[in-house]
């Protein structure tokens, strides 16, 4: 990489003509991506990241409930977890700059997947794939479950799976920052604009130039498509189908009248769909809306109807003492929601090798930021996956209309 401090967020367009790669989208997964490119000493091509929006009021990654889980139902999602857990564990060596980086306030609470008769055959097979991964997970039967939460009704379940350690909360735009303030440290540029063309040679197999809304043009080896839900927009500037589309989903942070008699709300996901944790000293819920369609990318309305008519009594229904509650403060975000699987698209596209997708994350992107970043860098720089390896998340599996479908979907 360029020397140390030569990177930064330019108001006046890219200083170079040409980049060795140019990633499109600069919140968590476009600058964990800069950040390990830059961090690689085989790594010496300068590195552009487009962002059209600095203050990331609107990325997904600003606006999620920022929570790591060891508990899926694909190894890979499981080890790309357990990666964050180490990641996030050394943040401040690994993203310091003269001694400095953001507090991420990581909060070891748990998760707490809830499950009725129907939904046990699920629950045990996850659990055996990830105690295969070496995950700390427990099945707990209702009784356990009573015995532990006291405040959670357990009538209609048939058991349940929790996270005993390395699962729980931080700042999500913390982690964005980290990757941020040590990337451009090492060199990494930052530019204020919005990709609205990509060029390509005359075979229509190589992506050469990138065109930006300010009118600039900057010539590339590759482009990185880190657009979240916008992704679908990115690909299509080269024809390449991505089933990725924005879908909206709300969080609200409430107070209980009288506090849970018991241990920390683990972030328990109900039966019905809804989730619910601490935000000390609130709480924190949400559920995917009852019309779980594509919505436009500007569309930030708060859907609160859906609290009142759907969520509040699924949550009275589980914690009867959120009977006597009130909403703080509320919000909308929107999932990059891959419509084939519910798994991330990543690598580069079979007919246009030099376009890199990023894209698919749903609401698990924050977490696999560090993993996926760093497979990613690999790729570009030594032609290989090293660590994960990410080849069942490829397009070409979109190409072909074969999931890879992810079962634990909050
Ligand atoms: C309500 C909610 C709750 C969530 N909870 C969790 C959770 O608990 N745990 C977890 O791991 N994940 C969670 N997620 C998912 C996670 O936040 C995302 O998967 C992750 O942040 C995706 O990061 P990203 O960088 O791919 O996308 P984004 O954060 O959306 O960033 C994309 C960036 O690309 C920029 N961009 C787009 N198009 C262009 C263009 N043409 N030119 C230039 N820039 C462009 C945008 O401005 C944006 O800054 C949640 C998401 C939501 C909405």
């Amino acid at each position: 990489m360029t020397p140390a401090g030569a990177g930064g967020t330019t108001g006046t367009g890219p200083s170079r003509s040409g980049y060795g790669t140019v990633i499109v989208g600069g919140a968590v997964m476009g600058s964990s991506l800069a950040y390990w490119l830059s961090e690689d000493p085989d790594h010496d091509e300068p590195v552009l990241v487009v962002e059209m929006d600095p203050t990331y009021q609107r990325a997904s990654t600003t606006l999620s409930e920022a929570s790591v889980r060891h508990q899926f139902s694909q190894p890979v999602n499981i080890r790309l977890s357990m990666f964050a857990t180490e990641f996030i564990s050394a943040f401040h060596e690994n993203v310091q700059v003269d001694g400095e980086s953001p507090e991420l306030g990581f909060r070891d609470t748990g998760y707490l997947f809830l499950a009725t008769d129907d939904g046990m055959d699920v629950l045990r097979a996850n659990h055996e794939v990830q105690q295969a991964c070496g995950a700390e997970v427990a099945l707990l039967t209702p009784t356990e479950l009573a015995d532990r939460f006291g405040y959670l009704n357990v009538d209609d379940l048939a058991g349940a799976s929790l996270g005993l350690r390395h699962e729980g909360t931080l700042d999500a735009y913390s982690l964005m920052r980290g990757f941020q303030q040590r990337a451009r440290h090492n060199g990494v540029e930052y530019v204020t604009d919005r990709v609205v063309g990509l060029r390509t040679d005359d075979a229509g197999d190589r992506v050469t130039h990138v065109e930006l809304a300010s009118g600039a043009t900057v010539a590339c080896d590759r482009v990185v498509n880190c657009a979240g839900p916008r992704a679908r927009w990115v690909s299509d500037l080269v024809d390449l189908p991505l089933p990725v589309e924005p879908r909206i989903r709300g969080a609200w942070v409430f107070d209980c009248r009288e506090p849970l008699d018991g241990p920390t709300l683990p972030l328990t996901i109900d039966t019905t769909g809804m989730h619910v944790r601490t935000e000390p000293p609130h709480y924190l819920a949400g559920a995917p809306p009852v019309d779980d369609s594509a919505v436009d990318p500007d569309d930030f309305a708060v859907r609160d109807a859906e609290w009142e008519e759907v969520l509040w009594p699924a949550l009275v229904h589980r914690i009867p003492a959120f009977e006597r509650i009130g909403v703080t403060h509320r919000w909308v975000g929107h999932y990059a929601y891959n419509t084939l699987d519910q798994n991330a698209v990543v690598g580069p596209a079979t007919a246009v090798p030099n376009f890199y997708f990023c894209n698919g994350f749903s609401g698990h992107g924050l977490q696999q930021s560090a993993g996926v970043g760093r497979a990613l860098a690999e790729l570009i720089t030594h032609g290989a996956y090293r660590t994960i390896d990410l080849s069942e998340m490829g397009h070409d599996r979109i190409v072909r209309g074969e999931p890879f479908l992810e079962k634990a979907i909050i």
